[in-house]
């Protein structure tokens, strides 16, 4: 095993032997990561987004003193996900980063984005990098396919060189600034998932050998979750058109996710193992990794304060109940009672499901063979 992979073992190991401690201490994981829409502004159409319908509507906008309240009530944890939308056409980002940075909440940022706009992507790295050199920020750069395939499901011409162009922009002031980076997710689906292995070869030859390449099955409420009471479900989180691939090909694009992992730069990953159990349980409808995340390890606070355990279960209170104080929040009543609702569920999800491969022994012993 090469040493890079050994320390991610050894680190997610002694992770999860803390959380488990705090577990037995206090009832719940302690927080991990918190996913926090700032905006439902979005520049691009892409046929797969799964929150198409709140888009361009005029949701409210959690405004920067209220997210500085959340901030100062939230625990110290280990990510934070701005997310959208487009979270890049808040024009108070960096004002959200600094909200959590400065008062030491958050060890790294990720920033979700389509990459449609490099010399602003450039400007916010650099404030955010120039005002917390030790923050780690991360962009993750949404790329579905080659040039033509990626325009075409992203309804916008000329995004994919956009993309690529924010990829090299961020690379390049990785060299200046320490802990920056931007990697890339791509979500597979019945239109590109043959497209896999071309586009993970264009972006190592076009980017760099380490770039990090991810992967997500689309998301769709009606065929990628199960046994959520139905009181609880959020209606029509799912694509406006794209499907998934159909099951036949299941097995060969578990064999292309196996090649691309065996080129990436370290290869204990436990999203590339959330990845194969993804698959495994769209074919079969069962469950792979006990869903122990949603709700404890990871939360999610939507652009109206509206707080819910994961995206696929509807929010159960808002910031307004508690003053903007998610720590009471979080350990309310209300919190309480949605956990016990969904006990029994399971989903591909990957901000939960990839999680709980870290979260698992399985998990990890999965993590360590792919390593080998
Ligand atoms: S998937 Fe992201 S970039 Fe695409 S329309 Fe939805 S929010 Fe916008
Ligand atoms: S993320 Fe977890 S709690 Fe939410 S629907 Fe999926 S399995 Fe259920």
């Amino acid at each position: 095993m090469r040493p890079a992979d050994f320390q991610i073992i050894k680190e997610t190991s002694q992770r999860l032997l803390r959380n488990k401690a705090e577990r037995r201490r206090t009832g719940l994981y302690p927080l991990e990561m918190l996913i926090l829409y700032i905006t439902m502004r979005c520049n691009a159409k892409c046929d797969h987004c799964f929150c198409w319908e709140d888009l361009n509507i005029g949701i409210p906008e959690l405004p920067l003193e209220r997210i500085e309240k959340l901030a100062e009530s939230t625990p110290p944890f280990r990510q934070l996900l701005l997310t959208g939308g487009e979270p890049t056409l808040r024009k108070d980002i960096v004002g959200v980063v600094r909200a959590f940075a400065s008062r030491r909440k958050a060890e790294t940022i990720l920033i979700n984005s389509n990459g449609l706009k490099p010399a602003l992507i450039a400007q916010i790295a650099t404030e955010i990098k120039t005002e917390f050199p030790d923050l780690g920020l991360d962009f993750q750069i949404s790329i579905d396919g080659l040039e033509e395939m990626h325009d075409r499901i992203r309804g916008v011409p000329g995004n994919f060189q956009k993309a690529i162009e924010t990829l090299k922009v961020v690379r390049d002031l990785g060299t200046k600034f320490r802990h920056l980076s931007a990697h890339v997710l791509t979500v597979i689906m019945e239109l590109n998932h043959r497209e896999l292995i071309p586009l993970n070869q264009y972006l190592q030859q076009h980017v760099g050998p380490e770039l990090i390449h991810g992967f997500e099955l689309v998301r769709d409420i009606k065929e990628t979750a199960w046994g959520i009471p139905p009181e609880v479900a959020e209606k029509g989180v799912g694509p406006k058109k794209m499907n998934l691939p159909p099951r036949e090909s299941f097995p060969q694009i578990a064999e292309d996710l196996k090649e691309i992992q065996r080129r990436a730069p370290y290869r204990a990953s436990a999203f590339h193992i959330h990845n194969l159990a993804q698959l495994k349980m769209v074919e079969t409808g069962q469950e792979q990794y006990k869903c122990v995340t949603a709700g404890q390890a990871v939360g999610v606070v939507y652009t109206n304060g509206d707080v819910a355990h994961c995206e696929f279960t509807l929010p159960f209170a808002n910031l307004s109940e508690f003053d903007d104080n998610f720590d009471a929040l979080w350990h309310s009543e209300k919190a309480n009672a949605r956990r016990a609702q969904i006990r029994k569920c399971y989903c591909i999800h990957g901000c939960f499901h990839g999680k709980a491969v870290e979260y698992s022994w399985k998990g990890i012993a999965e993590m360590a063979k792919s390593a080998i």
